[in-house]
Parts: C-alpha cells; structure tokens; sequence
C-alpha cells in the first residue's frame, strides 16, 4: 500500500472516529492514527466507565430505600474487583465496536505515535514511516491538569481512578467541577470517606445557582465534606496516607488525593506549530467555524481545540468536518445550545440560560418547583427534586431549563428539542403531562415564583 492518503486523523477517540468512519464512507481513503486503545476519553477512561461507576455507586441508595417498599436485604456487601473487572469487560466489547465500526468502510488502524512534519506530512514515532495527505485532522483530546505543587507525583487523576488496585479509606478530590461532583459521587457511594476541596466560594462555576447550591446540599447529605475557598499546597506520602498541606495551615492525611482541576488539549508534541498550526490559552488549536487551523490543510476537532470539552460536541464537530471536506457540505457547528449533564448524586441536567445570565437579557420569568421525589415518599429520605423554568417575560421563548435530581440528564435531553426549536412556554403548556413523573412539572407551570424587570428581583 502507498503511504498516501486523502485523509490522516490523529487519535481515535469520539471525534477522530467519527470524522474516519464518514469521511471514509464518503470514498475518501483515510487512516487513523492512535498510541492507545481506540474509544479515547470517552469509552476508555471517561463518561462511560464513569457512568458504570455512578450506576455501581447508586446502589447505596437503593439499599437505604429498600425497608420503606417492604424489601430486608440484610447488610449489603461490595466488592471493587468484581466492578473493575465488569468495567473492564464492557470496555474492550465497546472498543471492538468501534474498530469494527472504523474497519467497516475501510478506515486502515495505525497503531503509532505521529508528529505532524508539514502541512501535508506525518512522521511515525514507532515505525518511523513517514505518510501524506491531502489533509490531517488532529483530535487528540485533552488530558488531566494537575497544579504544579510539591508531592503532586502522590496524586491521581480520573485516568487512574478506574484501575485502582482497592478503594482507598478516605478520599480528598480537588476541584469543583465535573469529575469532581461526579468521583465525589461515586467515592461516598461506594463507602470511601470523602471530601472535596475547592478553591472557590461554590461547585459548578457558571452553573445556575440554584443546582450549585443543591448539589452541595446533595453531596453533604450523602456524607461528603466539602471545603471551599482553599488551595492545597503541597502532598507528602506518611506512612499509608498522604497528607495533604492546606492553604488555611491545615495538614491532614488521606487515603487518596484525586486532582480533578480541568483538562488541557494534548497538543505537547505534535510537531504543530512547526508546521505552523496556530495554538491559543493553553495550548487549545486554534480553528474557524469549519474546524480549520491556521495551515489550511489542517483541520482539528473535539477537546483539541478547548471549544466545549464534551463527547456529542467532539462527535458533531467530527461528523461536520467529514460533511465539510468530503462530503461536499460545507458544515458548521453551532455551539449556543448546548446541554448538560453531572452524573452526581443529585443528577445534575441543564440547558440554555442560567438565572443570572437571563436575567441580564432582558425581563423573564422564573417558574422553580422543589419536592421530594416520589420515590423517597415512604422514606424519611428528605432529598428534593428541584425544576427550574425560565421564560422570556410574559410566558414567551423558553430561555432556561435546569433540573436536579433523578433523571434530570435524560429529562434534560428532551428539554433541548423545543428550547432548540425556541420554544415558548405556550408550546411547552400544550404537551399534555405523563402523570406521576417528575417531568411533567416542566409542562404544568402555573405563575412564575418570581420575575425580573429591569434586571431587579420581584
Ligand atoms: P472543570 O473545568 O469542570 O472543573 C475544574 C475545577 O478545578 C474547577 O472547579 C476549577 O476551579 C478547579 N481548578 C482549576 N485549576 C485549578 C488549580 N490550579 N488549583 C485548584 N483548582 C483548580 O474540569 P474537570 O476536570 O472537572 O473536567 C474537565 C472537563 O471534562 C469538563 O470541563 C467537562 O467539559 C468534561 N467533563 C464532562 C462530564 C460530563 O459531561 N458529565 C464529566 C466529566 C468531565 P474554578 O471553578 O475556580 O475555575
């Protein structure tokens, strides 16, 4: 086989899979590239093993709710090695579907390291072979960022969390976004004492306040610790534990410190700006609307490129560069609406407008409803459920959605149809509710709790 080829795509995670996979299905002759297993983050060792390890984490409530339906299932036991290995099984099926999914159209799997040479030219680490191509696509993802402190070698990061040899006593997670919110979860579910610390007044930056607030309450309730407005310093390994150096000159021992302090593009390496890629904040490829870099035949998609660090955003990015350069289509992404979910106890869904970003908009109005769902209603659970609807004034274009509680990410999901659709609160009255779910709060809203005018609460 020659080594030429109309594409070359770097990294087989959701992005580069899915720009391979349809670009190649648009008769393109494309190979791609990757160091590790074929998934990426996403598959290998991010939402979905996460997503197991919630699910595994779950059962803790499960068990606290079960006397109140009548079952006894005596003293619940848990064994790690048994979900790590179930983990690991579900994995590699999911990474064979996906090789088989980019062998399908005859994507050809290079098993390397590449460095881009030139604008049309990448070199293999390990084979040393040197490939062209009318045009590279980089999706390389992103990688843990850990603060740069001393013993910071002591730490994990999600990447290991999920081949931890046993649970650890105690856990400290620094951070508080969504590996966080999200490894809090499953650690406390799963009996490991756990704390967060975070340098900042509440979780979830940028979140509307009211699911900030009700996460911590939900993460509190469940036995987390929660420490805000301090930085760690430094880790020293003593004895089995690590002790953790606090800002406010506290040290304290831990079982397991987990950074989980954002992620930054993998683009260390790549040979890019030599081939005269333009790089932006922290290293992110810069690109246009279409994905391409600064070199013309360059093109980047997913967390490469820092646009939103999300799977769907990486997989349409993926999808729109194959429609764009293959497919004739010329496609760009649109990145105003896009919904989200924090797998954490409570379940975190959102989308469109927070409550304090709408109501700098213009007049709207707020519709919030707070219950305990009805599946803690023969408990003495006291967890609440929290809906919040927010309208243009008036009742007009639905500018918000935001859910805490079970089900919020999949209510969430259909949330962003109509809000896509601009939807008004009229359009979301004329749905008829599905009664008794949680959801239907969303289309039985009576008069708004609250609505600014002027940018003034009344
Ligand atoms: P996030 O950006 O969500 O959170 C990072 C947290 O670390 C923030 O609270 C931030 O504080 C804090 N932080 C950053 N730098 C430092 C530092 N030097 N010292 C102390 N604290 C610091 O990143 P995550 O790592 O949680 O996740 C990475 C990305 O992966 C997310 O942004 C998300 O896009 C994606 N992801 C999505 C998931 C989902 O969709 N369910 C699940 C997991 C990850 P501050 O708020 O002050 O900036």
């Amino acid at each position: 086989m020659s080594d030429s080829y109309d594409l070359l795509v770097i990294g087989a995670g959701s992005g580069g899979v899915r720009a391979a996979r349809i670009s190649a299905g648009y008769g393109a002759r494309v190979a791609i590239i990757e160091e590790y297993r074929v998934g990426g983050t996403c598959v290998i060792r991010g939402c979905v093993p996460k997503k197991l390890f919630v699910y595994a984490s779950r059962y803790k409530d499960l068990f606290e709710l079960a006397p109140s339906f009548g079952w006894n299932v005596g003293t619940p036991g848990f064994d790690w090695a048994t979900l790590v290995a179930n983990k690991d099984k579900e994995i590699a099926r999911l990474e064979a579907a996906y090789v088989a999914g980019l062998e399908r159209p005859g994507v050809e799997i290079i098993r390397d390291r590449a460095v881009v040479t030139g604008p049309n030219s990448i070199r293999l680490l390990k084979s040393g072979r040197e490939l062209a191509a009318k045009t590279i696509l980089v999706a390389t993802g992103a990688r843990p960022r850990i603060p740069d402190i001393p013993g910071k070698e002591l730490g994990i990061t999600s990447n290991e969390a999920f081949h931890l040899d046993r649970l650890p006593r105690s856990i400290l997670i620094e951070g508080g976004g969504f590996i966080s919110a999200e490894f809090a979860t499953i650690f406390s579910g799963l009996g490991v004492a756990t704390t967060i610390v975070y340098r900042g007044e509440r979780m979830l930056r940028g979140f509307d306040e009211d699911l900030r607030v009700g996460l911590e309450a939900g993460l509190e309730a469940r036995g987390v610790t929660i420490i805000h407005q301090t930085d760690v310093l430094g880790l020293r390994q003593t004895g089995k534990d690590i002790t953790v150096s606090f800002s406010d000159g506290v040290d304290a021992p831990f079982g397991a410190v987990m950074f989980a302090t954002g992620r930054s593009p993998n683009t260390s390496g790549l040979g890019l700006e030599a081939a005269g890629v333009a790089l932006g904040e922290d290293g992110a490829i810069a690109v246009d609307e279409y994905s391409r870099t600064s070199v013309p035949s360059i093109y980047a998609v997913g967390d490469v490129t820092n646009r939103a660090q999300l799977t769907p955003v990486a997989i349409r990015e993926g999808h729109a560069f194959a429609d764009t350069v293959f497919g004739g289509m010329p496609t760009a992404v649109d990145h105003s609406l896009i919904g989200e979910a924090v797998f954490a106890e409570p379940e975190v869904g959102t989308v469109g407008l927070s409550e304090h970003d709408a109501a700098t908009h213009g007049d709207i109005d707020v519709y919030v409803t707070r219950f305990r769902p009805m599946m803690n209603t023969l408990s003495l659970k006291s967890d609440r459920m929290m809906m919040k609807l927010i309208t243009r004034a008036g009742g007009g274009e639905v500018l918000g959605v935001h859910i805490l509680g079970p089900g919020a990410s999949e209510i969430i999901q259909m949330a962003a149809i109509p809000m896509a659709m601009k939807a008004s609160k009229a359009d979301f009255d004329r749905a008829i509710a599905m009664h008794p779910t949680a959801a239907e709060e969303l289309v039985t809203f009576k008069k708004p709790s609250y609505v600014y005018r002027g940018g003034v609460k009344q």
